[in-house]
């Protein structure tokens, strides 16, 4: 019988001090699978400018099952993640991050997981080492409102970790959206979903590639991509506050009846009111812009990734 093939997914952006010491941590798990199951390495270049690519080329002569997908300038983790997944052959796919933080040596158990009959099967981090204790904090508001806000429940401290089955991967081909949360698609294709417990390592060399910046995009769009929660907490505030200011014009009404005098004395109450009232309208304006430029991005429907060349794959894929 033919043996199952194992596609692992490994985005890289300037990791040219760690990939020697990823290949040298995957390669005995690769082998340990081996009897059982053929295995590829899908590295995706995603513009990095740094002797990556180098690396990787010297790792495809050494090694058949390298593949390498290179992009034509960085699109981010989660499309590098993305292409991967186009391009994988396997009966399986794993994702995981190049830097060591997710421990090669899971992936066995997560096979195993697959193998019970689970099509999805996620690591969770049971302990996350080396962050700091900011990361470790905004992650962890993070996961919390993304869960309140979401129409799905997504699991709580979840990377892109994960292996999936064939049928869970061709589910994902076809979601084209722009605003990628590759771990909220996978979650919401459904399935049998299972997964493992694993400590996250501190990085093993360099510096992470998340800026706060990039922390703050990928959480808008796995918001906007999982939720319509603000925009209708957006419509409850304007009514709360129309129903306030309501009751607040008919004792402004009242009172001019009652004691015409007093009037002038309201200055501060007016002021408050606009100032309040002004915030209130842009966080509502603001809301709404983010899920308008959201549409507008969806619409031009340009492509998620440029490959400008593929190394190591046998055929032109069956993309
Ligand atoms: N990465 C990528 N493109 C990017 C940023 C990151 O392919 O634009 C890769 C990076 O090389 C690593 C993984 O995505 O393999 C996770 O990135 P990082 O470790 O910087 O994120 P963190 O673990 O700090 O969240
Ligand atoms: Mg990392």
């Amino acid at each position: 019988m033919k043996k199952k093939l194992i596609s692992i997914v490994v985005p890289v952006y300037f990791e040219e001090e760690l990939i020697a010491e990823f290949y040298s941590r995957m390669h005995p798990v690769m082998n340990q699978l081996k009897s059982r199951f053929d295995t590829e390495l899908i590295f995706i270049n995603d513009g990095s400018k740094d002797r990556s690519l180098e690396i990787l080329l010297e790792l495809t002569k050494k090694d058949s099952r390298v593949r390498i997908l290179d992009f034509s300038r960085n699109f981010g983790h989660q499309r590098a993640i993305t292409a991967g997944i186009d391009y994988a052959d396997g009966d399986a796919v794993v994702i995981i991050d190049s830097d060591l933080q997710d421990p090669p040596e899971v992936i066995p158990e997560m096979i195993a997981k697959w193998e019970e009959g689970y099509d999805v099967v996620g690591g969770t981090r049971k302990a996350r080492k080396g962050e700091t204790a900011f990361k470790l904090f905004t992650a962890r508001i993070f996961y919390r409102l993304l869960n309140s806000l979401s129409e799905i429940p997504l699991p709580l401290d979840t990377g892109d970790f994960r292996l999936m089955d064939r049928k869970v991967v061709k589910v994902i081909r076809t979601m084209k959206e722009e605003g990628r949360y590759v771990r909220g698609l996978i979650v919401w294709a459904g399935f049998r979903q299972s997964s493992v417990l694993y400590e996250r390592d501190a990085r093993f060399a360099g510096e992470t590639k998340y800026s706060l910046k990039r922390m703050l995009g990928l959480a808008l769009d796995a918001i906007t991509s999982f939720s319509e929660k603000p925009l209708m907490l957006a419509v409850q505030l304007g009514l709360f506050i129309t129903a306030g200011s309501f009751l607040a014009m008919l004792y402004l009404l009242i009172s001019r009846i009652l004691r015409p005098e007093s009037v002038v004395a309201g200055w501060t109450s007016l002021f408050v009111a606009i100032l309040f009232v002004g915030g209130v309208q842009i966080l509502v304006v603001g809301i709404l812009g983010v899920y308008i430029g959201r549409i507008y991005r969806e619409s031009r429907d340009r492509p998620l990734y440029i490959v400008q060349e593929t190394y190591g794959f046998k055929k032109r894929n069956s993309k």
